[in-house]
């Protein structure tokens, strides 16, 4: 899309949101048979799919750890994921994007218990629409659990940013292109932060109202993880008292 005009008119963003509004989400748990844990998660234009591996055997056998388990997390955008084809295979961002999300999710992990093994996590995004570092974590958070992961918590996260000099919760592509500042965070339910990177400007005022808008964000989407892991877990339960 070309530069619009405005991005924001009478308080209202370009696709109808208010700007304290998060995208539709959509959740879906134990979606790949041959992982231990995974999750759908899509968010606005967002698709991505994680993937949990472990604990299970380090190879190469020199990454392992002998007091905790080695976590690695692989972050890829299919090369028809985002408008421009992407050439397949990483690059600097997905080894940036992989470093943090990994460090996003490791203290939330008790990866004393599993001395010498690996947790792996692997997050494929199939579509792209800003935001998809945000949105691998949550469904990595959400994939860790349903591999039955030890975890002390899970890790919800969302950008806040600035477009048109109005600070707005979770920028999507139009806004992250032509907007003024893109925070992604994530957070414990707790509000321990795990993440927290910026793009462009925002004075400490603007940080503080973003900061803010970004942790009712990652409340409300902690609270549909639990809801889609209850779904998945809760009617699980439920069956095996019938049958
Ligand atoms: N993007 C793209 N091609 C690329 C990398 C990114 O079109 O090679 C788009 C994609 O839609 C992505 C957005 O730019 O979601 C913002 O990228 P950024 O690096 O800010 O990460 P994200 O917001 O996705 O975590």
């Amino acid at each position: 899309m070309a530069k619009p005009e405005k991005l924001i008119e009478n308080g209202i963003r370009l696709d109808g949101r208010k700007p304290d509004e998060l995208r539709h989400i959509k959740i879906k748990v134990g979606v790949l048979n041959r992982a231990d844990g995974s999750c759908y998660f899509e968010f606005g234009g967002n698709k991505v799919i994680a993937a949990v591996y472990g604990p299970r055997e380090v190879h190469p056998r020199h990454m392992q750890k002998s007091t905790s388990a080695v976590v690695r997390y692989r972050y890829n955008m299919a090369s028809f994921s985002v408008e421009e084809r992407k050439r397949p295979g990483p690059d600097r961002r997905s080894i940036e994007v992989s470093k943090v999300s990994r460090e996003s999710l490791e203290p939330v992990i008790f990866q004393e218990y599993f001395p010498r093994s690996a947790i792996d996590i692997f997050v494929e995004v199939l579509q792209a629409d800003a935001g998809t570092r945000t949105a691998g974590i949550n469904a990595a958070s959400i994939a860790l659990a349903d591999a039955g992961i030890p975890m002390k918590s899970l890790v919800s996260a969302c950008a806040a940013g600035k477009i048109d000099d109005t600070v707005v919760l979770d920028l999507n592509k139009d806004e992250d292109n032509y907007g003024q500042a893109d925070m992604p965070i994530a957070m414990t339910p707790e509000g321990n932060i795990t993440l927290l990177q910026m793009d462009g400007h925002l004075t400490r005022e603007e940080f503080g109202e973003a900061f803010e808008l970004a942790k009712n964000g990652c409340k409300a989407i902690y609270e549909l993880q639990r809801a889609a892991l209850m779904e998945k877990y809760a009617s699980q339960t439920e069956g095996d008292v019938v049958e």
